[in-house]
């Protein structure tokens, strides 16, 4: 038996529609312990994490599946059903606890992989002030998406045909930063 296990247990506690996919559901799982002490270890053996440290939050990327730790619950998107969420959690307590076993060997890591800046997004916006996503301008928007208060179909001019090229970028770079964005094109 482990004597350095961090995570003893989990409960789905809650199962909804995925916002990044329609057809497949996000779901919440609470954690039976703190487990944000782990999160600059898993940072530092795992790729493509982000973790933001200020917020206490690591978001992971497995097979096209989001997950994201926050200290006392994790959060699945893109899930199948609730078998592949059970599944991604085993794996998932494994991991944490294997790595906290193994903290004293791994140099943490406190970096956020390329944070995203609501300049960047701003750019790829319309940039007509519009006000149609309910913002005053398309920079204030910028700064609520990079915020996650808002999301990117809030911006209905976005979705021309003219402005194609740019939605793509900004879908990609919302998607490269772990944000649930939904499959559009
Ligand atoms: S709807 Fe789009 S183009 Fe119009 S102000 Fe908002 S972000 Fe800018």
């Amino acid at each position: 038996m482990r004597d350095k296990m961090l995570l003893h247990s989990y409960k789905i506690t809650r199962t909804l529609p995925c916002l990044a996919d329609p057809m497949k559901i996000r779901v919440i799982a609470e954690v039976s312990e703190e487990i944000q002490e782990v999160f600059p270890y898993l940072n530092a053996v795992l790729k493509g994490c982000i973790y933001n440290h200020p917020a206490n939050t690591l978001t992971i990327r497995k097979d096209q599946k989001l997950i994201t730790l926050h200290a006392l619950h994790i959060t699945l998107a893109k899930i199948e059903d609730e078998t592949e969420a059970e599944e991604l959690l085993k794996w998932l307590k494994d991991l944490i606890n294997e790595t906290y076993e193994k903290k004293g060997q791994i140099e943490p890591n406190y970096s956020m992989a390329a944070e995203l800046k609501a300049l960047d997004l701003f750019k790829l916006l319309p940039g007509t002030n519009c006000k149609k996503c309910g913002e005053p301008t398309c920079l204030a928007f910028a700064v609520k998406l990079v915020g996650r208060d808002v999301e990117i179909t809030k911006c209905d001019p976005l979705f021309l045909e003219k402005y194609q090229e740019k939605r793509k970028v900004l879908v990609e770079l919302l998607q490269a930063a772990g944000f649930e964005v939904p499959n559009i094109r």
